[in-house]
């Protein structure tokens, strides 16, 4: 099941060609995109999801993004949806063709299906492994045209890490700084627990603000955790209580294996984790 909308709210044929071979979001990874969780009919974190969409498009000095459009396309997916109980929504946003400014960019909202995997991640945690990404953790703001930060269609770089650590016999992966510090998994957030404390590394290291790991710190200071946004060392990840991954799609998953070791048994953690992400729903 699919489902695809464009900004005027109007459906679209999913299996029909819509985009130019010319496209700059396909010819350059020139674009920006968003994944939102659906469930319920009710988009989760949509304005943190909308607000970072516009804020990777002007990484990207894309025009500004049509926000009340997108909600429109999402809305017309939502509505039209009559597949799973919970909807991948993807919103789209390209440079559009190439050599023909005044065409404006590419802009859709697609609802997909969520992908099996996912679904086994959640329930059974992941075996990842540590990858180093080749950037320093300052160099973010010294050079601003790396995009680090934004969500760009350009994800080959973090698929190609993913089918590593299938090679490596893992699920997925957690980047490592030059300097060997965490920063983020190729689709996800790093959080970690000690004691009563979530950790995870600021966005200034050159990592995307997670929309997941915002709601669930914003849940876990009122169910009583502190919080920290800090750097980590990987040596962090193998002294912590639990290890985990958050992103929309995939929730609050743990990490039960790091490098082929496994960490401390962490699913008490993380059932009181992902309860208290449903409670901030
Ligand atoms: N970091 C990267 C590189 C991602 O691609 C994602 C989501 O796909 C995340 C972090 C998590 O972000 P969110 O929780 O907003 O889905």
């Amino acid at each position: 099941m699919r489902v695809l909308a464009f900004l005027d709210g109007k459906l679209a044929d999913p299996e029909a060609a819509h985009l130019r071979v010319d496209d700059l979001g396909l010819l350059r990874g020139d674009g920006v995109f968003e994944t939102i969780l659906v469930t319920g009919e009710k988009p989760r974190e949509l304005r943190p999801h909308l607000d970072r969409l516009a804020r990777s498009a002007a990484m990207l000095e894309l025009p500004e993004p049509d926000l009340e459009g997108f909600e429109r396309a999402a809305r017309a997916v939502i509505d039209h949806w009559t597949g799973g109980r919970e909807i991948a929504l993807k919103l789209v946003y390209t440079r559009g063709i190439d050599g023909d400014p005044a065409g404006g960019p590419t802009a859709f909202a697609v609802g997909l299906e969520i992908d099996e995997k996912v679904q086994r991640a959640r329930a059974e945690g992941v075996a990842a492994v540590l990858l180093e990404r080749g950037f320093a953790p300052d160099v973010a703001e010294r050079a601003p045209w790396l995009l680090l930060g934004a969500k760009t269609v350009s994800y080959a770089v973090n698929m190609a890490a993913l089918r590593e650590a299938g090679r490596r016999g893992a699920d997925d992966v957690i980047f490592t700084a030059a300097d060997g510090s965490v920063l983020e998994g190729p689709t996800s957030t790093v959080v970690i627990a000690k004691g009563r404390t979530l950790y995870t590394p600021p966005s200034s290291v050159g990592i995307l603000p997670g929309t997941t790991q915002h709601a669930l710190f914003r849940g876990a200071e009122k169910a009583g955790w502190t919080v920290k946004v800090e750097p980590l060392e990987a040596a962090d990840l193998t002294t912590a209580d639990g290890v985990f991954l958050a992103s929309s799609v995939r929730l609050v998953t743990r990490v039960h294996t790091l490098d082929g070791a496994p960490l401390p048994d962490s699913a008490a953690l993380h059932r009181e984790l992902v309860e208290i992400y449903e409670s901030e729903y």
